[in-house]
């Protein structure tokens, strides 16, 4: 089966925001990838680090899909970028990186989702909106471990301390989710200038809002700058327009389930979603 498993329309945004000098965000929004990086690092050193982080992921723009190896060696040729920066040109830097590529599984349409450190990656799937991603945060870790109330983490002063990363002397792996894709869905990536700003209520009353993914994602950072915009933001909106299922994808007939299984093999399936790394 040749051809993307999933259409998808996107927008994206970016603004240094409004007391930083320099945007150290990075993004792509090519299929079949969708991601952000923010950068850190002083003296413009994260803004290196994040756009060649991004630039490795260039490489996958225009591929029908992506499959997990293929992400695993894109972000091992990322790492190894940023860790040979020279001196004074990003040496020591360090990126975010969290986002999705489009997967294709048994010719199935899935979101191939990573995230290392706390940009984030939302979903309105069904007509639900979660956020897929996992913080790697100090203050995630004391949520996690009861020691700090979830609604006081957007205030700790320790919240921009982030526990994994590309570079910035961390040897720290990704989390991976494969999330089965539904028609309809949108994913919002963002940088923690927007999730810094807009608590989650807000970010998803736009997404539902707005139409066009290109303006959600310029609504959102105007939005972001009206609530102070005291870091870099970036956006990037995704829609799957139409996702291929197994029934069209062209698999032998006889691999399908027949009419008689057939509700007993999607329950057996349910929730269709499945982790294959890290922490969720
Ligand atoms: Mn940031």
């Amino acid at each position: 089966m040749t051809g993307s498993p999933i259409t998808v329309a996107s927008g994206s945004a970016t603004d240094a925001g409004l007391r930083r000098a320099v945007n150290e965000d990075s993004h792509i929004a090519a299929p079949p990838v969708f991601l952000v990086a923010d950068g850190m690092g002083g003296h413009g050193a994260g803004e290196i680090a994040s756009a060649a982080v991004i630039d490795e992921f260039a490489r996958l723009a225009g591929r029908p899909s992506v499959d997990s190896e293929q992400l695993h060696a894109v972000v091992a040729r990322a790492r190894q970028r940023v860790e040979a920066l020279p001196p004074g040109a990003g040496a020591g830097a360090g990126t975010t990186l969290s986002g999705v590529a489009i997967a294709d599984v048994d010719g199935e349409g899935y979101w191939l989702t990573v995230n290392l450190g706390d940009s984030r990656t939302y979903r309105i799937s069904e007509g639900e909106f979660e956020q897929v991603s996992v913080d790697h945060s100090v203050v995630q870790e004391l949520v996690d471990r009861g020691e700090l109330a979830a609604q006081d983490a957007a205030g700790d002063r320790r919240r921009n301390v982030i526990t994994r990363a590309i570079g910035a002397g961390a040897d720290s792996e990704p989390d991976y989710w494969l999330l089965p894709a539904e028609p309809g869905d949108r994913i919002l990536v963002c940088s923690d200038g927007l999730s810094g700003e807009l608590d989650a209520d807000r970010i998803e009353a736009v997404l539902r809002t707005e139409h066009d993914p290109q303006e959600a994602a310029t609504r959102l950072v105007r939005e972001a700058l009206l609530y102070g915009g005291r870091d870099n933001i970036t956006v990037v909106v995704v829609d799957a327009l139409s996702v291929r299922s197994r029934a069209e994808s062209g698999w032998p007939h006889s691999t399908l389930p027949t009419a008689a299984h057939a509700d007993e093999i999607d329950e057996d399936t349910a929730p269709r979603s499945e982790r294959i790394g890290g922490r969720r």
